[in-house]
């Protein structure tokens, strides 16, 4: 069974890259019916806070990635952060000292690199790995440069923490960013040292903007709440993260959270870098929120409505479910969705964006005549009777769709585009749809 962590140093939110790594992490143990375990890495005393630990937490679950033990949790492997396993680090120290492996200077730590040593591991994703012992740790001059395990603050430093968590932890598959592949055989002398079995390693592609450069702040590094904020959907960043790197090979791109667990397998993840593309974000968040339940879809888009000033507390939640529904999938993101959607809370919108005026003077009377008897004809209000009607309507009084559906369109909606004007009006309902055209005169 494996054993998987992610393990964050809280000196900032959950930012894209973390949650790749984390996510990637998730499948894997949820897919093998593994253990996730999720470690805060603080030896960093200056910048890690109790506030940046509590937002990392705070966006795996909105991203859906629970883990099975962590610092909130507890679990048989604990403490789960760095800082509260001191006692640890210190007594593989001395171990390493009294052995002769490891030295002081000036109050640090250091690990001895014996020259002339080979070290192997094999990746699951870059394959066969193989450097000299001379070569993992070097001096700007080429010199061999012992780590630091034990800095003079009393912290341990990365490299050396790590090693004792992993294999204190009982983690048999290391799953990080491609960024720490150079680190790893470093890790592993640590490991030989003091005679731990080593762990599978898995490194995870670079993510790159669409400059193919280092995914930076400004091309997606950022905090997975600004992608919330944005109008993305946890489903839809799930699924798009997913996508980074792996792909199924059945080569499906749209999935649930259930399918995505159940066609993944670390050996489709590829290694070359991924590419950070936005279109594709927004296109998988608006098939995910297709696939939203509509009360579901409510709830995301809810916010964004009210963000808006719209009045959401006038209408009950089918109304507003349904007004949903009539949208029929328009809109990449929550916050399009909510500005396409809001004439059907807010006729206002209607009128600040249509003033009537292109209204030919001399078609006035019939566009009202011909209105007027689709009002009187409205029956049960279903789109498909209010079309019925509309065409024997329309050629009855010598009009076409065009000419008679347009204007009713703009005054419903205000828009050029959207849904069908006869859904349109059979959401609104008949009074609405009848104060609506009276008000541009029609
Ligand atoms: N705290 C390290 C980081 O944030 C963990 C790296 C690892 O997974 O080994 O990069």
């Amino acid at each position: 069974k494996y054993r998987v962590r992610f393990a964050p140093s809280p000196t900032g939110s959950l930012h894209i890259g973390g949650a790749h790594t984390a996510l990637f992490n998730w499948l894997l143990a949820r897919r093998t019916g593994g253990t996730f375990v999720l470690r805060i890495e603080d030896t960093d005393l200056e910048r890690s806070t109790k506030e940046y630990e509590r937002s990392i937490l705070d966006g795996m679950r909105w991203m859906g990635l629970d883990w099975d033990e962590g610092p909130d949790k507890g679990g048989a492997f604990g403490p789960y952060r760095q800082s509260e396993r001191m006692y640890l680090y210190k007594k593989y120290a001395r171990q390493l000292l009294d052995e002769g492996k490891a030295y002081e200077k000036e109050g640090a730590i250091f690990f001895r690199i014996e020259p002339g040593r080979h070290i192997h591991f094999h990746d699951e994703v870059y394959g066969d790995i193989d450097v000299e012992s001379e070569r993992a740790s070097v001096n700007q001059d080429g010199t061999i440069k012992d780590i630091v395990i034990m800095k003079r603050d009393g912290m341990p430093t990365y490299n050396y923490a790590v090693v004792i968590d992993d294999f204190t932890m009982g983690i048999n598959m290391v799953i990080r960013g491609e960024d720490h592949v150079i680190n790893t055989p470093k890790q592993l002398l640590v490991y030989d040292a003091l005679g731990f079995r080593r762990p599978h390693f898995a490194h995870l592609p670079m993510i790159l903007g669409r400059d193919k450069k280092k995914l930076s702040k400004r091309q997606g590094a950022t905090s997975v709440f600004e992608y919330s904020d944005m109008g993305y959907l946890p489903d839809g960043v799930f699924n798009f993260l997913a996508l980074l790197g792996w792909s199924p090979r059945t080569g499906q791109e749209i999935f649930t959270r259930e399918e995505a667990v159940e066609i993944f397998d670390i050996k489709n993840v590829t290694r070359k870098p991924a590419v950070f593309d936005v279109d594709k974000l927004n296109h998988i968040n608006q098939e995910q929120m297709k696939m939203m339940e509509p009360h579901k879809l409510l709830e995301a888009i809810r916010p964004f409505w009210k963000q808006m000033g719209l009045p959401v507390e006038k209408f009950d939640d089918e109304y507003l479910a349904s007004s949903l529904k009539t949208l029929g999938g328009r809109g990449q993101t929550t916050i399009e969705v909510a500005e396409y959607s809001d004439y059907f809370l807010d006729f206002s919108k209607v009128t600040e964006r249509y003033d009537g005026k292109e209204i030919k003077e001399e078609l006035r009377p019939k566009l009202k005549k011909i209105y007027g008897e689709l009002l009187d004809a409205w029956g049960d209000g279903t789109p498909e009777r209010l079309q019925d009607e509309a065409r024997q309507i329309f050629d009855a009084n010598g009009s076409s769709m065009k000419e008679s559906a347009t204007p009713m369109r703009w005054a419903l909606t205000g828009r050029k585009v959207s849904p069908g004007v006869f859904e349109v009006a059979a959401q609104l309902g008949k009074e609405e749809t009848k104060k609506r055209l009276e008000f541009y005169g029609l």
